[in-house]
């Protein structure tokens, strides 16, 4: 269903979105990548070239500059059709693009824009340490004065994409004095460095995105790997999650979109007792429930968008929609598993994808928890 109208040239674009999809993406090819835990990283050049990564990207770096409005109905689209392409959109564009184009001084703009607008460069958030995950603040992988740069030595882990990505984007405390959030800067560092070693860790679902431990031993990196100000990172990563989680509750509600869809047409071909399952009102409702919670969030969702297109402080409504997309999105894949039965619960079926795949968005990039305590906050208690 179509809630907004959309203009000649954002049509254009989604059309496009819609036939790049169907042709390197098909429902059977997200199903292999997923089984055979395959990240899209070969689609990410073929992205640059269809123009989705330039979208927000100022025209001087090779992009089309337009509003977040539009990003958001790309990201949507694209996680309608595949959760693990609108995901790595984000990660690139909601995560990579918005941290060079806040943060990044004009060499690594000039030299890493342009590259992010061709689908070559995969920026992965190296922040979280085992005893540092909600209280982000309290990482101790520390980043020490040398002749010409810092040596960073500590650990990561549950970091997304690190071994396909081009740099890892490092929070390390630069004040060796310093506790919390303060004297902490954050240091981009070419995935290949001296010092770095990786191991994977093994999950329950989102396959495409691969999970990595860190260990950082001694890791030089010249004054140039700076991104933002020294001792100030962690308030420039705050800012920026805050894209992210806005461009996460896009791809949230496309996913959850394919998921009620996938109920109807379910409750529409399956019988039991002589007639279509969708026909029992137990069902209908559920699947009533299903759509009234995506619509409520797609409101939320591109409203949040529609207003950061417009600059305008967002911090609590960008909180709101990583919570209600996410939750939605738990809410219908959950029904949809007990709609589909059987069938969901096949290896072969979308639905146990999206419902396993949904359980990491309550916690991840913050867990629901300390979303709502920004809310609280920015309620004034
Ligand atoms: C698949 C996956 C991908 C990830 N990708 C990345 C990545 O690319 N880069 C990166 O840096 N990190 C990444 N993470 C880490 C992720 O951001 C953390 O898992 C998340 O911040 C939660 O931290 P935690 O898992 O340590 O939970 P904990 O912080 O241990 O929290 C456990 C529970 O306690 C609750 N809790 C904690 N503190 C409070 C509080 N003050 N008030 C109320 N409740 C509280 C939490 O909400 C949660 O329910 C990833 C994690 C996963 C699972």
């Amino acid at each position: 269903m179509q809630q907004f109208d959309t203009d000649e040239r954002q049509t254009l674009i989604l059309d496009t979105v819609d036939k790049f999809m169907a042709r390197h993406m098909p429902p059977e090819e997200a199903r292999r990548r997923d089984e055979g835990h395959v990240p899209p990283y070969d689609l990410l050049p073929l992205m640059g070239e269809a123009g989705f990564f330039g979208l927000p990207i100022p025209e001087a770096y090779g992009g089309t500059a337009l509003d977040w409005y539009t990003v958001s109905l790309v990201q949507e689209r694209l996680a309608y059709h595949a959760y693990a392409v609108g995901s790595i959109f984000n990660r690139v564009v909601g995560f990579g693009a918005m941290s060079l184009l806040r943060y990044g001084s004009d060499a690594q703009k000039a030299d890493l824009l342009p590259r992010i607008v061709e689908g070559r460069c995969l920026i992965a958030l190296a922040l979280t340490e085992s005893q540092a995950g909600s209280d982000a603040g309290a990482i101790r992988t520390r980043a020490v004065r040398t002749d010409g740069g810092w040596v960073i030595d500590g650990s990561k882990t549950w970091i997304s994409d690190a071994d396909g990505a081009d740099y890892l984007l490092i929070a390390a405390r630069t004040d060796p004095g310093s506790e919390g959030p303060k004297g902490i800067s954050m240091l981009l560092v070419p995935r290949g460095q001296d010092g770095i070693a990786m191991t994977p860790i093994p999950k329950v679902g989102n396959n495409c995105m691969p999970s990595w431990e860190i260990a950082l031993d001694g890791v030089f990196v010249p004054d140039s790997a700076l991104m933002g100000e020294e001792g100030r990172g962690f308030g420039h990563l705050m800012s920026t999650l805050h894209y992210s989680r806005a461009s996460m509750a896009a791809t949230v509600t496309g996913c959850a979109q394919a998921a009620v869809d996938l109920a109807i047409s379910h409750a529409r071909e399956r019988q039991q007792f002589g007639r279509p399952i969708g026909k029992f009102q137990v069902i209908r409702h559920r699947i009533a429930d299903m759509q009234m919670r995506v619509d409520a969030t797609r409101l939320v969702v591109r409203n949040l968008a529609w207003l950061i297109s417009q600059d305008r402080d967002t911090r609590r409504l960008a909180s709101q929609a990583k919570v209600q997309a996410t939750e939605s999105l738990q809410f219908v894949t959950e029904h949809g598993m007990q709609i589909l039965a059987s069938a969901g619960y096949a290896a072969e079926s979308a639905m146990q994808r999206y419902w396993r795949d949904a359980r990491l968005y309550s916690f991840g990039e913050g867990s629901n928890e300390i979303q709502r305590d920004i809310i609280a906050k920015e309620l004034g208690l």
